[in-house]
């Protein structure tokens, strides 16, 4: 069974188009959404969720205001401004807080506890090109790393229980930590970029990512007609850094159509050239 991300510098780049282009080529596949930001495979592969399971959030101070009795020993510990006095109360800034618990140690009152919220959750799903892993994380919840490492846990046990041969995964843009935890272990990474200034900075940011981690990538270019001289410049970074670059797809506004329609480029047209494209992405990633 081999792991392939598709990752993109930034986001925009038409990486979630081109995972659901290239999963509905695919055969025996689990495909896994780990852009678990800002989620939207879910939009081209229209999942029929059968299991929903809850994730817990990163701990948060709560101040049981029966036992606290004003010392105002918390406040001036947390580092954070996640503590502060209003009207003689003390009351915790959730979005502030950071979890680290050293004002649940330190109030002499025992008045402070650690909560984790349960509202992102992950879900098993069915799609018409085989079983889906993907998630929704809770509003403010900044735990994106550790969801991707449980979304990819659970992608390759499904992947060993059907005995598939592919997991794909949509990866989140950036080099953040969900990013990290979207690329570890893979078999390879798929980077889609656009031929823009930014577009190449964030290529290269990519690239020391993945060298760092040892994960082989090969390149996509997308929109490349949009500014051919770039793309020159992004082959030709390619080709210094002994990087392959697998495709240049023109700008066609027909995958913004297919995803009005949820459906991927080759349901919603089966005639466009661009299908050969994905098809010859498919070929190298094989
Ligand atoms: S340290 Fe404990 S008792 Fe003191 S203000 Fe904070 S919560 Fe209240
Ligand atoms: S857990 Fe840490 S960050 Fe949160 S309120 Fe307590 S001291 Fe501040």
């Amino acid at each position: 069974m081999k792991q392939v991300t598709i990752i993109s510098g930034k986001g925009g780049t038409g990486k979630t188009s081109i995972t659901a282009a290239l999963a509905a080529n695919q055969g025996n596949a689990i495909f896994t959404d780990c852009d678990v930001d800002a989620a939207d495979l879910y939009l081209l592969l229209t999942p029929n969720i059968q299991k929903t399971h809850t994730f817990p959030g990163a701990p948060i101070a709560q101040i049981d205001q029966q036992k606290c009795t004003s010392c105002g020993i918390c406040e001036s510990l947390c580092r954070f401004d996640a503590i502060q006095q209003k009207d003689g109360v003390f009351q915790v800034v959730e979005f502030n807080c950071e979890g680290c618990k050293l004002c649940m140690h330190a109030c002499p009152a025992n008045a402070i506890s650690m909560q984790q919220p349960e509202n992102s959750e992950w879900y098993e799903s069915d799609t018409r090109f085989g079983p889906m892993i993907h998630a929704h994380l809770g509003i403010g919840e900044d735990l994106s790393g550790k969801l991707v490492s449980q979304l990819r846990e659970r992608a390759r046990e499904v992947a060993k229980e059907r005995n598939a041969g592919l997991i794909l995964t949509d990866g989140p843009p950036g080099v953040g930590c969900p990013v990290i935890a979207s690329i570890t272990g893979a078999d390879l990474g798929v980077v889609i970029t656009e031929p823009t200034m930014s577009g190449l900075n964030d290529l290269k940011r990519v690239v020391d990512l993945a060298e760092y981690f040892h994960i082989p990538l090969k390149v996509v270019v997308n929109k490349y007609d949009l500014n051919k001289s770039m793309t020159d410049k992004i082959e030709k970074y390619c080709q210094e850094s002994n990087l392959e670059l697998i495709a240049r797809i023109p700008y066609d506004k027909i995958f913004l159509e297919a995803m009005v329609e949820q459906k991927t480029l080759s349901e919603y047209a089966p005639e466009n050239s661009i299908n050969d494209i994905i098809q010859d992405i498919h070929k190298a990633i094989q």
